[in-house]
């Protein structure tokens, strides 16, 4: 699949599930209202789609949410998905806020998932209740040694938010270096209503990263893990470290991936509101073709870029849907 801009789609993002058990200030309000059951895909189906996107040149799958590992029966999917691994499919993975991973992390390697990213924006267990709401630290780092004795890749997901976590950067860049974990540091995106004003989470990477480098020496890299991420070597610890910078950088040129929400929604950008509805095709019809075609004609439509902008007189979102509906 090439789309108008020549970009080649090889990558689908899947959102399993818009729940989660926690409720990030960043992503989620307080009192979120989640989608009827009735209205998310099963298993089997979203497998189906899978399937789908793998003929049609899909190499590299991500599931993400909302939270995945709060899906029932999640594992049912990763094993069905993950047996097409090598036929097609070169990479399977997740994103996770980790809370859930101390089970789940030898099943995850079992069925062929090598590498995960982990959300985890503080080390310090009251910020981390803060940030998240109601969460205990305790489980995610619980969840992160499961992952290493599991012989899992761990990516940490850092959010930057200005004035709750920018004094911990260095330490979390060495702690990483510990544990062997590389680092990714995003910015802020205005998605979906949330009770905290955006405009003053937000903390341009250029500032930390130029902060960053009085301390550690970053050694540019054109490591790429066809993501929107700029990757740096840090001398001091041998990892890696990320910055996603969508408010500040135009990340779309490379972009080669779509997302899917648990409704069976297809957005061919994170950044803007046009969708195609894939549920139908898929439920209209056992036979493929009707579902292939709609997947097709999406592509066609897939914009050049996002146009994110921070709206500084009403701190409005720029996208009215949350995060965790299209799959951070
Ligand atoms: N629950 C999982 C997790 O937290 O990793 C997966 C879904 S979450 C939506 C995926 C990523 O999006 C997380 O790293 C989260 O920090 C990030 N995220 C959520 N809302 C965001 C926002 N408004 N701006 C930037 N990143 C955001
Ligand atoms: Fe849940 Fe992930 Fe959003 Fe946090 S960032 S509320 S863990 S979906």
């Amino acid at each position: 699949m090439i789309d108008p801009f020549g970009r080649r789609i090889t990558y689908l993002r899947v959102s399993v599930t818009d729940r989660c058990d926690l409720r990030c200030v960043y992503c989620m309000a307080e009192d979120m209202t989640f989608l009827p059951k009735a209205e998310v895909l099963t298993l089997e189906e979203l497998d189906r789609l899978g399937a789908a996107f793998i003929r049609l040149g899909v190499r590299k799958l991500r599931l993400t949410g909302g939270e995945p590992l709060v899906r029932r029966d999640v594992m049912r999917l990763f094993t069905s998905l993950g047996a097409r691994l090598g036929n097609g499919l070169d990479e399977l993975t997740l994103t996770t806020n980790g809370t859930q991973l101390a089970r789940y992390a030898a099943p995850l390697s079992e069925v062929g998932v090598r590498r995960i990213n982990v959300s985890l924006d503080t080390l310090d267990a009251g910020k981390f209740a803060a940030i998240t709401r109601w969460g205990r630290i305790g489980q995610v780092l619980e969840g992160l040694a499961a992952a290493r004795s599991a012989g899992l890749a761990v990516k940490i997901n850092t959010v930057a938010l200005k004035g709750v976590n920018e004094d911990e950067f260095e330490r979390l860049v060495e702690w990483c270096g510990q544990e062997g974990f590389d680092l990714c540091l995003i910015e802020t995106m205005p998605m979906g209503e949330i009770s905290a004003d955006r405009v003053d989470q937000y903390l341009p990477l250029s500032l930390v990263r130029a902060r960053l480098k009085r301390r550690f020496t970053l050694a540019e890299t054109d490591y790429r893990t066809g993501g929107p991420a700029r990757y740096y070597n840090v001398a001091e610890t041998g990892r890696r470290i990320g910055f996603i910078t969508p408010m500040t950088h135009n990340f779309c040129e490379s972009c080669n991936r779509v997302r899917l929400t648990c409704t069976g929604t297809l957005f061919m950008c994170l950044g803007q509101e046009d969708s195609a509805d894939l549920r139908r095709p898929l439920r209209s019809s056992a036979d493929d073709a009707a579902l292939e075609a709609a997947i097709r004609e999406a592509i066609t439509r897939k914009p050049k870029g996002h146009d994110f902008v921070i709206d500084r007189r009403h701190s409005r979102p720029a996208v009215s849907r949350h995060m965790s509906v299209t799959g951070g």
